[in-house]
Parts: C-alpha cells; structure tokens; sequence
C-alpha cells in the first residue's frame, strides 16, 4: 500500500515523501481509510509506530477540502497529556501540513500565555493542546470549541495516569454535538473504556502492536548490579561507543537529578527531565539531547511519554519501573518505526518483583549480561517503618472523644523521650509471641 493508495492528496504524499517515509505504517493503513470516511476511531497503539501521522494526514486533508474563511476557528482539537507531546504532534502537523491551508497552533502550560494568545490570533484550524492550558484559555474566552469538526484524544490511558481525566471530561462538555471522534490509547483500562463508551459513536476499531508486544526489532537484556554500583556501570556503558545516545530512566525526580551529577562526576555530560524543571529547562534538556550536543538525558516515566527521539539508540531501565506497562513505554522509546535499538535494565535485590511482573508481561526472561559489579548484596532491604504523624486514638466514645488507655502492666514500648512506638521492635515481638 502507498500513501496515494490510502486516497491522500497529492500535497500530503509530497510532504511524507519529504519526511522520509516511503510506505504508510500498519496503523497508518487502517486508520486514515476510516478517518477520511468520517468515522469515529478507537485506536489501541503503543508509541512509536507512527500514531501520529496516522491521525493527522486525514485531519488535513478534511480540513483542506473544506477551507475554513478566516482560520480563526478550530476546527480539530487534539489533546495530549504532556506538553513535550503536545509539541511533537504541532512539529509533525507543521511538516505534514507544509504548502497546504490549514494553520496548526499549539498551547500548554508552563510557559506564558502570550505568545500562544498571539499565535491563536494568527489561525488554528488545527489546536493541539495540553488539558489544563486549554481549559484556562477556554475560561477566559480566548478559545472557543463551538466550532470543533474533529477532536482527537491521544494518548488517553496517560491521561488518566496524570489525573487529567476529569479536566479531559470537562473539556468534552464543550464541543459541539456533533463532531467526529479519534481515541488513542496503548492500553485500555477500565475508565478509558468506559469514557471510549461514552464519546465514541459506532468506531472502527484498530489494534496494532498491543502495549504487552514490544517493538521486535529491540535487543533487550539486564543487569543484576546493587544499587550502590549503578552509577558505576552506568557510567562505563555509556562510554560504549555503540552508544550514540541513551535515554536514562529513573523512578524519581530526585534520582534523576542524582544520577546527572554522578554521571558529571565521572566526566559525562548528561541533561535530566521531569515534572520539577521549568518549562524552559526541560525544553532546553531536549534540544540538547535531539540536536545530538548532549548524548544522555535522564528522565522520569512521564516527562518521557510519548516522546519521539529520532535514532535512539539505547534505553537503560537505571530503575526498574513500578509498572511492568511502563517498561514497554520506556522501551519503546527506542526502535521506533522499525528501526533497532537496544533497551539494558539495571535490577538490585529490591527489585526483583518489578522484574518478575516485566518478565510476566513480556513474556520471556531478559537475558542476564555480566559486568565487573556483579550483585553482591543480596539481603532487600528493611520495608521503611511507618511512623504515624498524627496518630489518632484506637478507640473513640460514643461523643467522639478519644478514650484513655488504662495503664497496661508493661511501661510503653520504644522511644520513651518522644513516646512514639519503635513499630520494627514491636513487629518482631509479636511475631515472637505468637509461638
Ligand atoms: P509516532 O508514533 O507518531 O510518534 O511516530 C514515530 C516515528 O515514526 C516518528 O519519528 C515519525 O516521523 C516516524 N514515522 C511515522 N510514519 C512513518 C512512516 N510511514 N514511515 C517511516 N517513519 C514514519
């Protein structure tokens, strides 16, 4: 099948022509047929398989045949969850839409309004938008939806992995009633089902490449390391030359930052990003890291989602994701639209159970690499006591109040001076007493 096949204008097959592509993607194939016919789509597709064109070649094309007067309405809304996708998708309208009449127009937040007022001013027949950016904007009377045609929810089990489902509902209430609708998902949970129920009217449904099936082409493989030792094999991986750039994934914004320092300190230039850096410094972070003058960026799993670098060459799991789902999503940052790549997963002893749901999902086990730091450690560390804060009384009287402890024969357990209990101590006697 060719693009012209798939009864795209001759524009659009000039500007994927230009974009490098010489054949649509599998979800390409059975997505645009069903979106120039004008019917709802319920898309279940991981990153990474060309998604995005899929949608947005027909939007154009409907949008071109029927040229809006002024520009100054919009007439496809698509909304995505995070702000660094929300940009890639206005990137790749650009250059998909390139010569042709529709205007594109971007808003997230972060960044001040300004600047996005005035290029709303300017036309956006097409509006890609983050939740919360738009619903401020919608607020303020800056942005109506009155004149939506085709809306578009990308990325939906995101959506509601960031809370954003309730402000995604919201903005629903405002589209006309009757609107063409495309919902993309990788996985399908129970309220993205449910709320595919309830805005999709008779869709088409395309399923490629489920979320459980990662990209073939990406070699995967892990390394038992302890924890202390990860900076240390970290380091000397990326000083592989067959690494010509890796994305670094940590479970927390401040292992991010730690492992950017560790990495400095070892004389490796290394950007992070996640959900505590500016606006600025993210996108800065990411240029860097695309334009090649920084091989390695460090991130979280949800300031990485959905992010489209081109020839990824490696992706290293430095933490095993608290999700097996996640790991997918991770992995498929690399091997993108066929291309081969290499995935690496560090795992210590307290990790175990992540990679065991990872190996369950997959379904296979990664192969185990050797390196000069092998695990040593094989005690998992204590489970962090828990220390109520503001402990509250077992037992309350029928007038609320909270009802004293008759002294018991033994004086209290644990911290005498702050008179909080030292719960480890206790669990084990009890666990003791119970012989
Ligand atoms: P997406 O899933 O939309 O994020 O796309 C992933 C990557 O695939 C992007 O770098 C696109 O530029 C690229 N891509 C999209 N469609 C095609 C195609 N038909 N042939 C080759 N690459 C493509």
């Amino acid at each position: 099948m060719t693009f012209d096949q798939l009864g795209l204008v001759p524009a659009l097959c000039t500007n994927v022509k230009n974009a490098g592509y010489s054949e649509p993607t599998p979800i390409q194939n059975h997505t645009i047929p069903y979106v120039l016919s004008g019917r709802d789509v319920l898309g279940c597709a991981q990153t990474g398989t060309g998604k995005t064109a899929a949608f947005a070649l027909p939007i154009l094309q409907l949008l071109a045949k029927k040229p809006g007067a002024s520009h100054s309405e919009t007439r496809a809304l698509i909304l995505t969850p995070t702000r660094e996708l929300a940009q890639q998708v206005f990137d790749n309208f650009e250059t998909y839409g390139k010569n042709m009449t529709p205007k594109s127009c971007v808003v997230f937040g972060g960044v001040g309004q300004q600047s996005q007022v005035d290029a709303l001013s300017r036309g956006a027949d097409v509006l890609v938008a983050c939740p919360g950016r738009l619903w401020d904007l919608m607020n303020q009377g800056i942005i109506s939806l009155d004149h939506v045609e085709i809306f578009v929810l990308d990325e939906a089990d995101r959506m509601l992995d960031m809370g954003f489902i309730h402000d995604v509902r919201r903005i629903i209430g405002h589209l006309p009633e009757k609107h063409q609708t495309l919902l993309f998902s990788a996985t399908m949970p129970d309220e993205v089902e449910a709320l595919a129920l309830d805005i999709l009217k008779d869709p088409a449904s395309v399923k490629v490449d489920p979320v459980s099936s990662p990209v073939k082409a990406i070699d995967q493989y892990m390394y038992y390391v302890d924890k202390n030792n990860k900076k240390r094999l970290l380091a000397f991986l990326l000083e592989d030359p067959s690494v010509e750039n890796a994305l670094v994934f940590s479970r927390t914004k401040y292992g991010c930052d730690r492992i950017v320092r560790d990495l400095k300190k070892s004389g490796i230039d290394a950007v992070a990003i996640h959900g505590d850096k500016s606006q600025g410094a993210r996108t800065n972070a990411l240029n860097r890291f695309k334009t090649g003058d920084c091989k390695v960026m460090v991130a979280t799993d949800i300031a990485a989602r959905g992010l489209d670098i081109e020839g990824l060459s490696h992706v290293i799991n430095y933490d095993m994701p608290m999700e097996a789902e996640a790991y997918i999503h991770r992995i498929g940052r690399t091997g993108r639209a066929g291309k081969g790549g290499t995935a690496v997963s560090f795992c210590c002893i307290d990790e175990y159970k992540q990679l065991g749901q990872v190996e369950k999902l997959i379904g296979f086990r990664l192969p185990v690499h050797e390196s000069q730091w092998p695990m040593e450690n094989t005690t998992p560390s204590d489970p962090r006591t828990r220390i109520p804060q503001d402990p509250r009384p077992k037992k309350i009287s029928f007038r609320g109040e909270a009802v004293k402890k008759t002294p018991g024969r033994f004086p209290p357990a644990g911290n005498q001076r702050s008179g909080l209990p030292k719960p480890v101590q206790r669990i084990n006697k009890r666990k003791g007493s119970g012989m």
